[in-house]
């Protein structure tokens, strides 16, 4: 990967069809994106592989669909209604708005994170901060709820106040029993969901790293209370290597360390299988999507970070132009939601344990919950590279989540009838382009800044051999095949195997 920052990556994703500001044509929505033609492929491509690998590929977990406005009563017992605010600082003159903690982090170079209302009022005179706009001094700080309001049906008053939800996770909390009672579904077990959520963000930043609206792909994973220690699916990753950055190594100012799995187990690294287990699943997803394992990592919660419920929290993070960010965290919540929805519905979210005999309130053991957009933007900046040879880009995107597949080039405009006739027998088995337009090299450089793996290239020796030639997006190699078995083989290629299978290199 060539290292660009998140403003240039914005740039290059508007120039290719990835990333639109929203309602650029009005000046834009701050906090809002939409996906252009190539975007919204490689979104759906994600969207696709995250469902088969985390879902339809595992018997132990079943996927709901929940709607985005929800009985505002989820919103209390969850927790978002009393708490889930960002401190907000406003100019006294001209009302700038900015987010209190990240504003004092920047200017101060201090951590401010969870910091209350009260300490960052302190630091605010202490350092004579003031309006970065007009420099008037600013409001005292105030609590500022993230949570969208909206009203549902004709009256508009408290009682129809509703809110988009802020997570898709408590639909997987209120939906507990209805999905495992309709799925037959027995501990250990999950429930996964995707859809969009919204957060009424202070001052969004970092392009698609934090938006107002965003998509969000969400596990939660319910296990026995008593058999938190017992995964039977750990020998699976035992020998997964991942760096490891524990509070221990935070603490004492040590380096992040390359370890296996099951060496952080012994080490007590990290406390339970269970936890271990998805961390390395989550990490896998990445790199069977083609991020470079070097580029991310798992970093412990130190202990005054992690939430009041959580036993024991891990971040999965990446290397991001702006530092090592997190991709999602990953918390033992113990009861704590089942519990509170309990409480608030007063319904039986409980199992019944035969052995015991008794019934028992499951235990969610990781919540494996990633943004989709971040994600995005992480294949994006893992993929980009600027090759100095070909004097272009080449966004070398795992074939599974590129937009499109391959690009059908006659090699000159004569040719283009029996180029197209090509183009024909493959266009409904994967998704294709046809280009005609300039030389063959400016074609390529097209097709690399796309992500498109494989270009075919029909020339004046077809007609003759009924054959085209194959190029690799990522080495420029090069075979010629019978077009007759292009189907087969291009299927194969964008399974991974290797072009020198199906044919001599030529350059
Ligand atoms: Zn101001």
């Amino acid at each position: 990967m060539t290292k660009i920052s998140i403003d240039e990556m914005a740039s290059f994703c508007k120039k290719k069809g990835f990333i639109f500001q929203n309602s650029e044509i009005y000046g834009g929505m701050a906090g809002f994106f939409d996906y252009g033609p190539a975007g919204s492929e490689m979104k759906k491509n994600i969207k696709d592989y995250w469902w088969k690998y985390h879902v339809q590929d595992r018997e132990d977990v079943v996927g709901i669909d929940g709607a985005i406005i929800t009985h505002p009563k989820v919103w209390v017992a969850s927790g978002h209604v009393s708490s889930f605010q960002d401190i907000m600082l406003e100019c006294r003159k001209c009302k700038f708005q900015e987010r209190a903690d990240t504003f004092i982090e920047d200017k101060l170079d201090i951590a401010a994170d969870g910091l209350k209302a009260k300490d960052l009022n302190k630091l605010v005179s202490e350092n004579e901060l003031v309006c970065p706009k007009c420099k008037s001094e600013f409001k005292e700080a105030q609590d500022f709820n993230l949570m969208f309001e909206t009203q549902v049906g004709p009256k508009q008053d408290s009682e129809s106040k509703a809110y988009l939800r802020p997570e898709t996770a408590q639909l997987m909390f209120t939906n507990f029993k209805l999905a495992q009672e309709a799925a037959r579904m027995k501990l250990p077990f999950g429930i996964a969901q995707m859809g969009r959520a919204f957060r009424n963000e202070i001052s969004p930043r970092n392009f698609l790293f934090r938006c107002r609206e965003f998509e969000q792909m969400e596990i939660e994973y319910f296990i026995h209370p008593d058999k938190v220690k017992e995964c039977p699916y750990i020998k699976e990753v035992a020998d997964y290597e991942i760096i490891v950055y524990s509070e221990d190594m935070q603490k004492n100012k040590k380096e992040a360390a390359k370890m296996k799995i099951k060496q952080a187990l012994d080490k007590d690294i990290i406390k339970t299988g269970w936890h271990a287990y998805w961390l390395a699943v989550e990490h896998k997803w990445f790199v069977d999507l083609g991020v470079n394992p070097d580029n991310l990592r798992i970093r412990q919660h130190l202990s005054d970070e992690k939430s009041h419920y959580a036993l024991d929290t891990w971040d999965l993070e990446y290397n991001f132009p702006f530092g090592w960010k997190e991709l999602q965290g990953m918390a033992n919540r113990t009861d704590f939601d089942l519990n509170q929805h309990i409480k608030h519905s007063d319904q039986k979210l409980t199992m019944y344990d035969q052995k015991q005999k008794k019934h028992i309130i499951p235990y969610v053991v990781a919540e494996p919950s990633l943004g989709v957009d971040r994600s995005f933007l992480v294949f994006m900046f893992d993929a980009y590279e600027h090759d100095k040879e070909r004097g272009n880009i080449v966004l070398k995107l795992d074939s599974k989540i590129a937009p499109i597949k391959a690009a059908v080039f006659p090699l000159a405009t004569k040719l283009e009838d029996e180029a197209r006739e090509v183009f024909d027998l493959i266009k409904k088995e994967f998704p294709c382009k046809f280009d005609r337009s300039g030389s063959v090299g400016r074609r390529y450089a097209r097709a690399d800044e796309k992500g498109i793996p494989f270009c075919i290239t029909y020339d004046f020796d077809s007609r003759e051999d009924k054959k085209v030639t194959i190029r690799n997006r990522d080495t420029t190699k090069q075979i010629r095949v019978a077009i007759r078995d292009l189907k087969d083989i291009l299927e194969k290629l964008l399974k991974g195997e290797k072009l020198e299978k199906f044919g001599k290199i030529i350059q």
